[in-house]
């Protein structure tokens, strides 16, 4: 038996806890999931009196065969009137299941023993989970990686500085080089997902915004920047 579910972005990274309704049926209370009416399995079959076998005597040959009104069994047992001798009673179950540290899309959990109920005195089947996790806003999954896009100011990208940069394990300080340009990756070592043993990276991309406002003073203080360049920008376009 397999069932879907959707993990939040930050559930998924720390581990938690959900309930989940498993579909298909729980195992009838009355019978205990045996399908046997309660009793009647004592009861020796009235046609051949328990042993389950019955003879005929055709002239000089006895035939022996499997007793057909109890099918060899040698009871008297009548299925269980609630659910009519299935085992299982209609109805959802609801099921605790433990997502681990580091879940991702595809990961499929098994949970032994709460699927499917078994038939007879058989045992439960196994539930396995199927693990979807939903996007974060500004944060994605690489498999054990996290990538973010950070914006920053021009002049946080020019002078450099230390930015609080939210991770699993709680704020770290990033350090932003000076003069970093637009899309530089800065790595965090070991502050992405966490997940057995291993760990994995967050990546920063720099998202370098430029003011957006009219302002002379800014337009002004931009004119100067021109001579910040080392090389004419465009030098090495070509066809
Ligand atoms: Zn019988
Ligand atoms: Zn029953």
């Amino acid at each position: 038996m397999v069932v879907s579910v959707e993990l939040d972005f930050v559930d998924a990274l720390r581990g938690t806890e959900i309930r989940v309704r498993v579909p298909g049926g729980r195992r009838c209370k009355a019978c205990e999931g045996r399908g046997v009416a309660a009793g009647s399995e004592e009861q020796a079959c009235p046609e051949c009196g328990g042993s389950g076998r019955r003879q005929a005597v055709e002239g000089p040959m006895r035939i022996v065969a499997t007793c057909p009104a109890c099918g060899g069994t040698g009871t008297k047992a009548e299925p269980c009137p609630v659910c009519e001798g299935s085992g299982v009673e209609p109805g959802d179950r609801e099921v605790t299941v433990r997502i681990p540290p580091g879940a991702d899309t595809g990961d499929r959990l098994r949970v032994p023993g709460k699927g499917l109920p078994g038939r007879g005195r058989g045992p439960d089947g196994d539930l396995y989970v199927e693990v979807r996790v939903r996007p974060h806003r500004f944060f994605e999954r690489d498999g054990l990686d996290l990538r973010l896009r950070l914006p920053v100011t021009l002049e946080e990208a020019y002078l450099g500085t230390k930015v609080e940069i939210p991770t699993p394990d709680g704020p770290v300080t990033l350090k932003i080089p000076p003069r970093s340009q637009p899309r530089r990756k800065l790595r965090l070592k070991e502050k992405g997902v966490r997940r057995g043993g291993k760990r994995g990276h967050l990546y920063v991309e720099l998202d370098v915004r430029l003011p957006d406002r009219e302002d002379p003073e800014v337009a002004e203080a931009i004119r100067v920047t021109t001579k910040g360049y080392s090389r004419p920008v465009r030098e090495e376009i070509t066809l």
